[in-house]
């Protein structure tokens, strides 16, 4: 992620947790940042291992639990599981995703389009859709070539 990009969302989550109150600790400036750097919507387990690079005697579940209270201030957002770990990433634009099948890596994109992509009727009745997330599946370039 760009620089200038960073620099923003670390002003964007000095925002949130002043909002919601949430005191900024070491710990949990470095897991954001972690995050902010990472580009593979990593797991609770990956940043575990990233953030025990600068703090470490953190812990497993520290991180854990604080992922899962960023996400429940949209700091940042869970990417829906696909029956794997709880993946997350910083991005919390609309943009939508490729996942490889084989090395379960998720490529972020944007599409006007797909933003845009009408709601079925049959999805009305079952409700009120807030977002819009398209995900396409198949084979990144990376694993084709093994
Ligand atoms: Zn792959
Ligand atoms: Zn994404």
């Amino acid at each position: 992620m760009k620089l200038e990009k960073r620099q923003n969302l670390t002003q964007f989550f000095y925002d949130k947790c002043a909002e919601h109150g949430l005191k900024i600790t070491p710990q949990r400036r470095v897991i954001y940042d972690e995050l902010i750097k990472a580009k593979d919507h990593p797991t609770a387990d990956a940043l575990y291992k990233r953030t025990r690079k600068n703090l470490n005697n953190i812990s497993f579940d520290t991180v854990y639990r604080t992922l899962l209270s960023f996400t429940e201030m949209g700091i940042v957002s869970l990417v829906e599981g696909y029956g794997e770990q709880k993946r997350f990433e910083p991005n919390l634009h609309q943009h939508h995703h490729f996942r490889c099948i084989k090395c379960h890596t998720i490529f972020d994109f944007e599409n006007e389009s797909y933003n845009d992509i009408p709601v079925p009727a049959k999805v009305q009745k079952h409700g009120t859709v807030t977002s819009k997330k398209v995900v396409l599946e198949g084979i990144c370039s990376k694993c084709r070539i093994k």
